[in-house]
């Protein structure tokens, strides 16, 4: 089955991802780990991309629309792939639709993790205090801007799953356990 996690950023789409990964063999695909293996790698897309990212911007719909594309195709997404990040705008959500029906593919639920917008500095200060590699755009600056540019450009993709009747929600702040037990429930 092919999956969207939504939820702000902090909300646990990667560690849920990872989860079904192992127990599911289904590909998380996050267009922020992506990104940053541009950027790591000093590729062309990666230099374009580092400031917009650090900022805490969106890099451009058109980007991530073809690095998406081009993955879902692969091999190792043919047992269902767990989109995480990825749609981030109505655009986005709108060329989704268009490439999965031109492939063939087919979305299986739309999967929004609801969390208390209060909790979520920390939680991405504790995930920046645990990590060896921190990233530049987990710091108080950047996530203000993440969370407003999530309220402002990626929250609208709620009422257009819900519309397509598509969109299960799940209590986000639950402990890890829980809200996978909740996943797998809807997943089947
Ligand atoms: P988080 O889930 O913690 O917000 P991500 O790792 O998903 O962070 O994304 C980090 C950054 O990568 C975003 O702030 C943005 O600059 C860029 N990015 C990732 N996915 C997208 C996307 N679908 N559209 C535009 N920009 C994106």
């Amino acid at each position: 089955m092919n999956i969207i996690l939504l939820g702000p950023p902090g909300a646990g789409k990667g560690t849920q991802a990872k989860l079904l990964e192992d127990t599911r063999g289904m590909k998380q695909l996050s267009t922020g780990d992506m990104l940053r293996a541009e950027i790591s790698g000093q590729t062309p897309l990666g230099i374009k991309v580092k400031a917009i990212m650090d900022s805490g911007a969106l890099v451009s719909d058109e980007i991530v629309i073809e690095m998406i594309s081009n993955r879902i195709e692969q091999a190792d997404c043919a047992q269902g792939f767990i989109l995480d990040g990825f749609p981030r705008t109505v655009p986005q959500a709108e060329a989704l639709d268009k490439m999965l029906a031109a492939k063939g593919k087919k979305l299986g639920a739309v999967i929004q993790l609801v969390v208390d917008e209060n909790a979520l500095l920390a939680r991405i200060e504790k995930r920046a205090s645990e990590s060896t590699t921190v990233r530049a755009d987990d710091n108080a600056d950047a996530l203000r801007k993440r969370l407003a540019v999530y309220n402002e450009q990626t929250a609208p993709i709620i009422p257009y799953y819900e519309g397509k009747k598509m969109l299960k929600k799940v209590d986000g702040m639950a402990a890890v356990n829980i809200v996978s037990e909740q996943i797998d429930k809807i997943l089947g």
